[in-house]
């Protein structure tokens, strides 16, 4: 250790009281989205200490020494969750070929810039369901190397042969038969064997949650979009197994029948939800189980789909099929009262744009105070805990504030210009803090 004269030392000491816990910040906002009860609250001001919240004041308080950040004129919200997002990736035409000549570092590298967008448009948090940069990426934003959300990450998803998810989808013979059948390791199952060696495999890595593709997606190189891909007692075995691990499990899901068998074999969201009947819905309310629609996804592949090449052949009429009735069935579930976490699944569409699903949600017949919640108290409630979400003593202080009101006009989400995490500062009046 380097030694400073003493001279030097007791300067500094004078000047600056350098060994001084951080001083608080106090908040005041024009109004405050209460997330338990769905309100806004007129004029709060908001003592963050240590990372947390320390207290909430009515009115616009100036707290003797807390630094003060005006908001009046903001509406200020517990940061926000989006429940599905693939921090390693984002889709293009070049996507399917991009594969074979990046390396797992040019993904990483691009999730850098992922990771800041994601934050500075409000999501203090994410979940991301399926992509090997995700856990690592995680560990970075925590040490403090780079800027991001809290991240619970899947790591691989879990998939069958040939399902949504198999690595080797598409690959020619000698590519295949050079990497040899996918299994546990990989993520792709096909026994209630082989589907407790993926959840232990993904503990090994360092996953925080379980991602299972229990039926065919849009994107994946297969045929179809929807038929079931997992026996029950595949999914019942990756359930159990992952209870062990205190892990929750994921489910994508657009056909019907993959969905009731992954409803009935106990895992905790389903993913998409796309043909999801009123029998399946009834079943999840029984069940308790969470709908993450992703409607965003579902626009932007529709919309995606029009473009010749955009897609390959193979994809093209699922993403113009499956795409389009998404955000009828987020407004179907709500009304039936299906209980609504918010996801994207950003990846498929540009990262830093999450925050247009809540006014997708809205157009789906959603009210603006419900897709907020379910971006931060339900989010929460999703993730298994009790520390984000809502605006009050004792929790994180993730707090985002938007110029206008959101609930009378949804819009207002895409103007976030505040954002603090654990109490830190990441954004404020629109510019990045230094
Ligand atoms: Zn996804």
């Amino acid at each position: 250790m380097h030694l400073l004269p003493s001279t030097v030392l007791l300067g500094l000491l004078a000047t600056a009281p350098v060994f001084a816990a951080d001083p608080a910040t106090a908040l005041q906002c024009g109004q405050l989205f209460d997330s338990r009860s769905g309100k806004l609250l007129e004029a709060r001001t908001v003592v963050v200490r240590d990372g947390k919240v320390a207290e909430v004041l009515a009115g616009a308080v100036e707290v003797p020494g807390a630094r003060s950040i005006d908001l009046s004129g903001h509406t200020c919200s517990p940061g926000w969750t989006d429940l599905h997002v693939h921090m390693g990736s984002e889709s293009s035409p070049q996507s399917y070929s991009e594969g074979f000549r990046l390396d797992d570092t040019d993904y990483a590298f691009r999730s850098v810039g992922y990771a800041r967008k994601t934050l500075l448009a409000g999501f203090t948090s994410v979940r991301d369901l399926g992509g090997e940069v995700a856990p690592k990426l995680r560990d970075a934003i925590n040490q403090g190397l780079i800027d991001g959300p809290r991240i619970w990450a899947a790591g691989k998803s879990i998939a069958t042969t040939g399902g949504h998810a198999d690595p080797t989808n598409g690959y020619n013979s000698t590519l295949s038969h050079l990497l040899g059948p996918q299994g546990p390791t990989e993520g792709v199952i096909n026994s209630v064997e082989d589907a407790r060696q993926a959840v232990r495999q993904r503990y090994k890595e360092g996953s925080d949650v379980i991602k299972i593709t229990a039926t065919g997606g849009v994107l994946s190189y297969a045929r179809s979009g929807d038929a079931p891909q997992f026996t029950i007692e595949e999914v019942r075995s990756i359930v159990d197994t992952a209870k062990d691990y205190g892990y929750r499990v994921a489910a994508h899901a657009h056909g019907e029948e993959g969905m009731k068998r992954a409803v009935l074999g106990g895992v905790t969201s389903i993913e998409h939800g796309t043909y999801m009947s009123d029998e399946v819905m009834s079943l999840m309310k029984q069940k308790g189980t969470w709908y993450i629609p992703t409607i965003y996804a579902g626009r932007f592949v529709a919309d995606k789909a029009k473009i010749d090449g955009y897609f390959p052949d193979v994809v093209r009429p699922k993403a113009a099929r499956i795409g389009a009735l998404i955000q009828d069935t987020a407004g179907r579930a709500y009304r039936s009262g299906v209980k609504i976490g918010f996801g994207t699944d950003m990846g498929v569409g540009p990262h830093g744009d999450n925050a247009r699903e809540f006014v997708y949600m809205v157009e789906a017949g959603i009210p603006a105070a419900v897709a907020l919640q379910a971006a931060t108290i339900r989010a929460a409630e999703v993730l298994g805990v009790t520390d984000q979400g809502v605006i009050e003593a004792g929790q994180r202080a993730d707090i985002v504030a938007m110029p206008g009101n959101p609930l009378a006009d949804i819009g207002a989400v895409l103007g976030v210009d505040f954002v603090m995490k654990d109490g830190a500062v990441y954004s404020q009046r629109g510019r990045a803090a230094q």
